[in-house]
């Protein structure tokens, strides 16, 4: 369930991006319905589960995958990264960072897309595939959600809570995590220029290294639910933090400059 993800930045005019990182400058009326929405708002989003529609699983150029995304992949395939990276996924660097996206197949589609139109790992589909055909509004570190009225095929769509269309165990949690990840990309987008090309090549690869190429013991817990269970993200994020501390560690004598932010807060 995608086609493309938008989400605004922080800077105004606002900055179109593509699951928070291409941007691209618009206007937010010309796209939406001009609404902000909080994630216990009603919101037309939904489309009797898509009905025979698969058009946004098509042409997915910006379904660029944070580390929870990657995780679920590892979990719900049972292949490592590399495995993944020769077929499914692609490595693109986009502002600055070396970050996995989904790669097209030959009917141009996403390699999880089955011969019915359906999502073979719908349960553990990445969080851009979830929100769509919302899009994340980033503003005074913060972010609410908006709809893509230009998007969806479907112009007959009724009401759904936010917080049941992302379908999070932990939705609170899910929030914060996103949060964090988006601080530390923007921080990564401004600093990394500053280095030189092989010290800026150290950190990209050594960014993907920690947050991507390691497996998660969560995914365990992940594998476990089955394809179509729920499952605690818990340790995932607690994982995931205690890795951001690493990487802010281990970068910070790079910035010295910079006050260490606090990712994770
Ligand atoms: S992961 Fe599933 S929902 Fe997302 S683009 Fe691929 S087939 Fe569609
Ligand atoms: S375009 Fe709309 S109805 Fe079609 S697959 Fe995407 S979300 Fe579902």
């Amino acid at each position: 369930m995608f086609v493309k993800k938008y989400s605004f930045s922080f800077d105004k005019p606002a900055a179109l991006c593509y699951d928070d990182r291409m941007k691209r400058t618009i206007d937010l009326s010309e796209i939406s319905d001009g609404k902000l929405y909080e994630i216990d708002d009603l919101c037309r989003l939904g489309c009797s589960d898509c009905a025979g529609c698969s058009s946004c699983c098509h042409d997915t150029e910006g379904l660029v995958l944070d580390p929870l995304d990657l995780s679920r992949l590892r979990a719900v395939t049972g292949r490592d990264f590399m495995s993944l990276i020769q077929e499914e996924l692609e490595l693109v660097m986009i502002d600055e960072m070396l970050l996995p996206k989904m790669k097209m197949d030959a009917r141009s589609a996403c390699h999880f897309l089955d011969e019915n139109g359906r999502c073979r790992i719908h349960a553990m589909r990445p969080g851009i595939c979830r929100l769509f055909p919302l899009g994340r509004f980033y503003e005074n570190d913060d972010y609410k959600y908006f709809l893509q009225t230009l998007e969806c095929r479907k112009h007959d769509r009724y009401k759904v809570r936010i917080r049941e269309w992302l379908d999070e165990a932990d939705a609170e949690g899910y929030h914060d995590y996103i949060m964090s990840w988006h601080r530390f990309l923007k921080l990564m987008e401004e600093k990394l220029p500053l280095l030189t090309d092989e010290s800026r090549s150290s950190v990209t690869s050594y960014v993907l290294k920690v947050f991507f190429l390691a497996p998660y013991q969560a995914e365990a817990d992940f594998s476990s639910a089955g394809s179509e269970g729920r499952y605690s993200t818990d340790l995932f994020f607690s994982e995931y933090y205690g890795r951001m501390l690493q990487v802010r560690e281990a970068l910070h004598p790079l910035f010295p400059e910079l006050e260490v932010p606090d990712f994770d807060s």
